[in-house]
């Protein structure tokens, strides 16, 4: 990570876990642990029906709180959808989009750079995730194809707005398996996000933007994830649903800082 240049965030995604009186509880929890003095950014993206306990617990504190997903449309006839508007009124800083588990269920390109646009028209963080499956990391085409996911989700996304934005690298063979990327991995496509986000806007944009990297990032394996010069910090499945492993988490973050 770079501070310098760039925020470093810890961002905990939920996925289907934690009613909300779990939430509460957990809340208060995470409250009690947090480290003083040096933070980094820290982001909790939780289950809708979670968000207000969320938001209610953390309002003194300086965590903020995301959804998991979104609609691109402002309103309307979308049975069971939450709309942008939706999110930043019930308190929400962050949405989660593109992850390779929505992508599973038949989100596409056009659709992730739709929830961005209409994420960031909304004043919505977009955490948006890009990765590649083993076999694209076999077949040696995981430049390209992550090359694509970020040209695609990008499209239309002005340069004022493009600092907005998060870009979190979950190749899908990490998420949820215990199998984290080695540093060198993730450092290796970090950067070259970096590169595209170079090409595709500026130098100074490209220095500016936040690069997470997700992939069963744990209390363990933080530190040296974070130690990489263009990892700036963690989207976290498992260990963020555990206070004690993502305040570690958060410390390792900080601890490079030092
Ligand atoms: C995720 O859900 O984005 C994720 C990275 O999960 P895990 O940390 O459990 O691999």
């Amino acid at each position: 990570m770079n501070r310098k240049y760039r925020k470093t965030i810890i961002a905990g995604n939920w996925k289907m876990n934690k009613t909300p009186s779990e939430t509460k509880e957990f809340m208060t929890a995470l409250k009690g642990m947090l480290p003083r003095g040096r933070w980094c950014d820290i982001a909790l993206c939780v289950p809708a029906v979670c968000i207000p306990a969320a938001v209610r617990a953390m309002r003194e504190t300086r965590v903020g709180i995301g959804a998991e997903n979104c609609n691109a449309n402002p309103s309307g006839a979308y049975t069971g959808e939450i709309a942008t508007n939706m999110l930043v009124d019930a308190g929400c800083k962050y949405v989660i989009i593109g992850h390779s588990e929505r992508r599973a269920m038949g989100e596409t390109n056009e659709d992730v750079n739709a929830k961005v646009l209409a994420a960031l028209e909304a004043g919505l963080i977009p955490i948006m995730c890009c990765g590649e499956t083993l076999e694209q990391r076999e077949t040696g085409i995981t430049s390209e194809w992550i090359a694509m996911q970020i040209k695609a989700g990008l499209k239309g996304v002005p340069e004022e707005k493009i600092r907005k934005i998060v870009i979190a690298y979950e190749p899908i063979w990490a998420i949820g398996t215990g199998r984290t990327a080695t540093p060198e991995q993730a450092q290796e496509v970090c950067e070259e996000i970096r590169t595209v986000v170079r090409k595709l806007y500026s130098s100074k944009v490209a220095r500016a933007v936040s690069i997470l990297y997700g992939g069963s990032m744990n209390d363990k394996n933080a530190y040296e994830l974070l130690a990489q010069p263009d990892i700036d910090g963690g989207l976290i499945g498992g260990a963020s649903l555990v206070p004690e492993k993502f305040v570690k988490i958060i410390e390792s973050a900080n601890q490079n800082a030092e």
